[in-house]
């Protein structure tokens, strides 16, 4: 079976989430969220009591963890963990903190690679992520790297945030950003790096609007 897939990889705050949803909405096709299942694993961590950096703990956490994604009428998706939707919990800077923890340990990346791949259904693949186009799936037709400047990016999740009734400082946002990207792209496995035959892309002085544009043409091209 030889279903597209479109990887959309970068750092958090580069706007490759919002990309990558328009991008499946405007293909009819599916998405995923893998910085999702790594901020689900991250809660269920903390609701265990599990140390984040204790790679024999996570990893069968990993293996066995019970989340589900439920699209209801209006394409909105619901992330439910253990029966509880985990939603909005998730999206917190302390969950996404103790996501990037978890995700530095390579078997807890091992045991979720299938989990990832099962995404991969007709007609075809959005998939967002860091490793994306490296490693869940190498073989994709079309590769996306999206960046922004760390202070860009801190704004748009500032906005972000507030919008969700966070109450949040911008200093302390842009600091958290620049530790998660230092750890992202310094760990060991699976680095937030660009694929060789990736597209790379600066969305810093662009609105989503022409980045979708640019990556709908430059998808157009390739399929
Ligand atoms: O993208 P998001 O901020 O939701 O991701 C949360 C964390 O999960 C990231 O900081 C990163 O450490 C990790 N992650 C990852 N690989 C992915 C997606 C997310 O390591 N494919």
């Amino acid at each position: 079976q030889d279903v597209a897939v479109i990887t959309i990889d970068g750092p958090s705050g580069s706007g490759k989430g919002t990309l990558s949803r328009l991008l499946a909405q405007k293909l009819g096709w599916h998405f995923l969220d893998s910085g999702a299942i790594y901020r689900v694993l991250a809660l269920a961590a903390i609701h265990h009591q599990i140390d984040p950096e204790d790679e024999d703990a996570v990893q069968p956490l990993a293996a066995h963890l019970d989340v589900q994604f439920d699209t209801d009428e209006d394409g909105e998706v619901k992330i439910i963990l253990e029966g509880e939707n985990v939603s909005s919990t998730i999206r917190t800077e302390e969950v996404g903190a103790v996501a990037s923890k978890v995700a530095a340990l390579p078997r807890v990346r091992e045991a979720l690679l299938r989990r990832q791949r099962a995404f991969r259904e007709a007609p075809g693949l959005v998939a967002d992520g860091r490793d994306m186009g490296t490693v869940v799936f190498p073989q994709a037709k079309v590769k996306i790297f999206l960046t922004a400047s760390a202070e860009v990016r801190a704004e748009r999740r500032f906005l972000q945030l507030k919008n969700k009734g966070f109450d949040v400082k911008i200093g302390d946002l842009l600091h958290d950003i620049q530790a998660r990207d230092e750890r992202d792209t310094n760990r060991a496995t699976a680095p937030l790096v660009p694929a060789a035959d990736a597209l790379q892309l600066d969305s810093s002085d662009k609105d989503i609007t022409q980045v979708l544009d640019e990556v709908f043409q430059y998808a157009k091209s390739k399929l």
